[in-house]
């Protein structure tokens, strides 16, 4: 029992001298590691012109559906992105959120990051709702984000945006991207293929 006592006593003295651990926030604050994973920011490349597409795989690969968008399609008199088109919603919930980084590992333009923004508390939950207006890098400022201390860097600015062309398919007007024959010329037909558009009237028969 005295041993143990001794011990704890010479451990205690040890620390004495040493510099506390601990930090006052929130005057002061802590720098994270360079891979901390905290709230999301939304990039922009050097143009001005957002990162995003409004493409979907990060909320295709959030495994806690935190992330709501809604994408409209660029034009050349509003140009958004580079892409055909952009994310003109874009919402996370970070009451859902896991911080699991799986929608960074999942976009292909290097438009989201979580980064070491770790003051996200607020007393409604509605507040916790993140708009693309918050999670917007501003006008200006084109980062990468933490982007660098995890992968090789995002795509660079593409020199002239990529054009917005209109496929058609099932005879319906969509985006070209939607029918994945993005490098088709404007109005040209989906040639579906013999077996493809005889299974295509029949279901439309049985419908
Ligand atoms: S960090 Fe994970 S849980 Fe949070 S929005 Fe991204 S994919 Fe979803
Ligand atoms: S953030 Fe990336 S993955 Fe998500 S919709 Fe935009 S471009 Fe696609």
């Amino acid at each position: 029992m005295a041993m143990e006592m001794i011990k704890g006593l010479a451990t205690t003295l040890r620390e004495l001298g040493q510099k506390p651990t601990t930090v006052s926030y929130p005057e002061e604050k802590r720098d994270m590691p360079a891979r901390f994973r905290g709230r999301h920011v939304l990039h922009r490349y050097e143009s001005g012109l957002e990162r995003c597409v409004g493409c979907f795989l990060c909320a295709g690969a959030c495994p806690a559906d935190a992330i709501y968008i809604e994408a409209a399609e660029n034009s050349e008199e509003h140009r958004v992105s580079p892409g055909e088109r952009y994310a003109r919603v874009f919402d996370i919930n970070m009451l859902r959120c896991i911080f699991c980084g799986y929608c960074q590992q999942a976009c292909p333009t290097g438009a989201i990051t979580l980064e070491k923004i770790y003051e996200i508390s607020d007393l409604r939950a509605e507040d916790l709702i993140y708009h693309k207006e918050r999670l917007l890098e501003p006008l200006g400022s084109a980062t990468r984000g933490s982007l660098d201390a995890w992968v090789a860097p995002p795509p660079a600015d593409p020199a002239t945006p990529l054009p917005g062309r209109q496929g058609f398919f099932d005879g319906q007007p969509a985006t070209a991207t939607a029918v994945g024959q993005g490098d088709l010329p404007a109005e040209q037909e989906i040639e579906l293929g013999d077996e493809l558009a005889r299974r295509d009237v029949a279901w439309k028969e049985e419908a």
